[in-house]
This record gives C-alpha cells, structure tokens and sequence, in this order.
C-alpha cells in the first residue's frame, strides 16, 4: 500500500528533534540491533553502484542494503556517447542486478517517484506495479532530470542520460541535407558535464567533415561563457574553420522556447532555425527529492560537503550529480569520490567508529576537440560546511605540446573504461 505523499519543509526546530532522534538510533552499533539497519540506494550509476560496493565490503551481514536500480535494471554510463561520437560502436549496457548483488545486497527494479523523509518511505514504480520501500538510511544517487527549454513541450534525446542509446542523436546527423544547419540549444549551468557541450559540437565536425563539409554548427546558448573556451575556440579554428559558430545569451537574450520538430530556437530577441536541432536541455536534481524539500525548486540538492548528507535531512544522503556541489564538476569522477566519501559517513555511524577528519578530495574531466587530441580541466577541493571549496585548479593551456595534449586522449580514451571496470567489475 503506498501512502499519499506530502511534501513537507522541514524547520529549523524540526530538524534538531530529528536530529537528535537519529543520533539516538543509530549510535549504537548495528550489531546490537535486532534487524540490521536498512539501507536505500536510489540509482546504479557510478555514485550509486560505489556506495553499493563500499557498503557491502565494510557492512557485510550488519546491513541490508537494497539498490532501486531504475527501470531497466542495465547502465549505459552517459560519457561513452563520447565513443559512440568518435565513430566507436555502442557499449553493451552493465546488467546491474549480475555486478550488484551481494549477500548483504539486493538489487530491485524500479523509478523512485516519491520520498517521504518524515516516515522514512520511498514510493517507486516498476511497470504497474508500485512499491513502498522503508529505509533507515537512504543514499540517492539518481543523476539529472531534464527539464524542458522554456515552453519546450519535450526534453529531446541529447544522449545526455544512462537511459540513452544515443541512436536518436546520431540517426539526426544523417538526416542533415548538404550545406544543411545543425544547431545546438546549450542550457544555463548547472548541468552535466559542462565541457562536453562543446565537445560534442566538436565531434559532430569532425563527422560531418568527411561526408557534408559544407555543412554548419550553430551553438546557441543560454550562458555567456563555458569552461575550457579559449582551448574549444581554438579547435574550432585550426579543426574545423568556420564550420562551428557559437551565439552566447548576450546575443539573443535567453532561450524560451524549441520546436524540436521544425528545428525552431526562440530566444527573447531572435528567432534561429536549423535542419537538425541537437539539444541539450536544461537540467536539475530529479523531481522526487525535489518534492521531499531536499533542493531548492528546479535546483540541485544542498549537502553537507563532509558527508554527503543531505542539508535538513541528515538521514538522507545526496551524491552525483544530483547533489549541489559547487564548483565540483558534474561528472562520473566526482560521483565516485562523493559515493565513498557518503559510505565511510554510513560505515562510522553504523559501527559507532570514530569519524574520519574531512579530506581533500579532486576531480578531473576530459574532453575530445578532435580524434588524438583532448583538453582536460581539473580542481581541488576542500569540504567547508554545504561547500566544497576549491583549493587548486588545473586546466590545459593552448600553448601545450602535440605530445601532451595526445597524452591527454589517451587517458580520456582509457579513464571511462577503467573507471567502470573499477565499479562494476569486468564490463563487457
Ligand atoms: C556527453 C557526456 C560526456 C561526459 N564525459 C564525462 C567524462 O569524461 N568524465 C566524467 O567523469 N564524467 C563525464 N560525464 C558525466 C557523467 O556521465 C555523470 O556525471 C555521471 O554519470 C554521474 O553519475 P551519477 O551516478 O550521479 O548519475 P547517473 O550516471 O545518471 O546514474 C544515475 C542512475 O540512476 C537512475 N535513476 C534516475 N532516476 C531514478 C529514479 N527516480 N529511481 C531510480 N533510479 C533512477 C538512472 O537511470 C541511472 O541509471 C559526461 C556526461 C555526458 C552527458
């Protein structure tokens, strides 16, 4: 029976009580406790499957841990679109339930679609079937929503999410007549992965250069600037001339509506329109932590940056993309070091073990501006209250080598590949 759903703000008064009562609870160690603790994982991508992982390794049998792995059950991680982009064939998808499961560990099918922190409940369906899961501690690792451009009535298929295969988006560079536009619709941060917008205009260049070279690429996006320009602007000029023109919101005024159909950009002042229309929509925290009062209205969720766990609600842990994590890029490496961060919160707190001292933690992105030739960024950071403050960055220059920027293809070529095989064991 799933109980109708309230969203309830949580107050300062309140939280102290529920505070104080989840101290009560789970300082003893687990052991001492009739049932083991339960632990929910919404999510199987790289935040959810590590804290998976983590968890069974240091908990064993003095937990239960249950992973709501999505509808599917299988992981197509969204950065490979990047190797499909380069021409590679599509990744098999992980079979989560297979890499997963553990003794302590089940894997259920399902799309949380509503959480209840007040009574510890998760509302999710599988098909028609809906379930109610109860949880002492929940760990949602459940990627981005996205939202729709203005009046937009659809997101679109950018290959942007794990539930794509990216065949709408590459069935769309073949449908471009000779000398034909296509053009990009860039949201406003924060999203995913903010490089890899620019990456992607770069790899569909390099594409359409062999098969339709008269053809153009017209970004139109809904910030004034992006990371990494000066190194994406150059590539632009000695890859691909005037191939890739990109059109910032000081330009236009702001995106408010797509026809995704007709190929249609309105923006507060012009009106663009393309033969192809690849967007990129606009992105936030799902809706179901949203409701729960977890994030502010079509924002991410605020967290405690030591811990991961979620700013009102310290029983509720928030790690990936999901979680408002700064300048901390949106990216499988930071959900990775989030997840661990998260499970050694949880380990401390279930086994009454010492709390570790926060740690500098860092993250590095890579991306493509022609085959053999990637441009990396990098940071720092140290967890200050609900911040993670940058302590160093790193970014490549314009002006580095032929042999570094090959150097730094190879490690974007190899990074994903390792990183899931280091998540979910062997993955194909
Ligand atoms: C084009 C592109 C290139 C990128 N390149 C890189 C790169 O080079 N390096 C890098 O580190 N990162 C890169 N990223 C970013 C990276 O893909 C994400 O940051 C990473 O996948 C985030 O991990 P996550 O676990 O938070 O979310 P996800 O990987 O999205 O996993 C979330 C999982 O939860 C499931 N889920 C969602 N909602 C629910 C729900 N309501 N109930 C149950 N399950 C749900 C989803 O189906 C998904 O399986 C790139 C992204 C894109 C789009």
């Amino acid at each position: 029976m799933i109980r109708p759903f309230r969203n309830r703000g949580l107050s300062r008064r309140r939280f102290t009580a529920t505070l104080g009562a989840a101290a009560a609870t789970l300082a003893a160690p687990a052991v001492s406790r009739a049932a083991p603790p339960r632990i929910l994982i919404v999510g199987a991508g790289p935040g959810g499957a590590t804290a998976a992982k983590h968890l069974a390794a240091e908990l064993g049998d003095k937990a239960q841990i249950t992973v709501l792995a999505g509808a599917m059950l299988h992981y197509r991680a969204p950065f490979l679109s990047t190797a499909i982009m380069l021409g590679e064939t599509v990744p098999t998808p992980i079979p989560l339930a297979e890499r997963l499961s553990r003794n302590s560990t089940r894997v259920v099918s399902g799309v949380a679609e509503a959480l209840d922190p007040r009574t510890k409940s998760l509302a999710a369906r599988h098909g028609d079937t809906r379930l109610e899961l109860n949880y002492d501690l929940l760990l949602a690792a459940p990627g981005v929503a996205l939202r729709p451009f203005g009046t937009a009535a659809a997101a679109g298929d950018a290959c942007w999410t794990a539930e794509s295969d990216c065949s709408g988006a590459i069935g769309s560079l073949a449908r471009l007549p000779e000398g034909g536009t296509l053009a990009i619709a860039a949201p406003a941060q924060p999203y995913r992965c903010p490089p890899a917008i620019y990456e992607r205009a770069c790899l569909i260049a390099h594409r359409l250069k062999t098969v339709n070279p008269t053809a153009k690429i017209l970004i139109v996006d809904d910030k004034d600037q992006y990371p990494m320009q000066a190194l994406f602007e150059a590539a632009y000029a000695d890859y691909y001339e005037d191939m890739i023109e990109w059109v910032p919101r000081e330009f236009h005024g702001g995106i408010q509506r797509l026809d995704l159909a007709a190929g249609t950009i309105e923006t507060e002042s012009d009106s663009f329109e393309a033969d192809v229309l690849h967007a990129v929509p606009p992105q936030s925290a799902p809706d179901f932590l949203l409701q729960a009062g977890l994030g502010p209205n079509d924002g991410y969720c605020p967290v405690e940056a030591a811990s991961l766990r979620a700013a009102e609600e310290p029983d509720v842990y928030v790690v990936g993309d999901a979680a408002a994590a700064g300048e901390m890029s949106k990216s499988a490496v930071s959900a990775v070091v989030q997840a661990k961060i998260a499970a050694r919160d949880i380990v401390e707190r279930l086994t009454g073990r010492k709390p570790s001292a926060a740690l500098e933690i860092a993250d590095q992105c890579w991306s493509f501006v022609a085959p053999g030739d990637a441009v990396t960024l990098g940071g720092v950071y140290m967890p200050e209250g609900r911040h993670f403050a940058s302590r160093a960055r790193f970014v490549s220059d314009v002006e580095d080598s032929t042999e570094r920027r090959r150097e730094n293809a190879r490690q974007a070529m190899a990074a994903p590949g390792d990183m899931l095989t280091q998540i979910y064991g062997q993955t194909s």
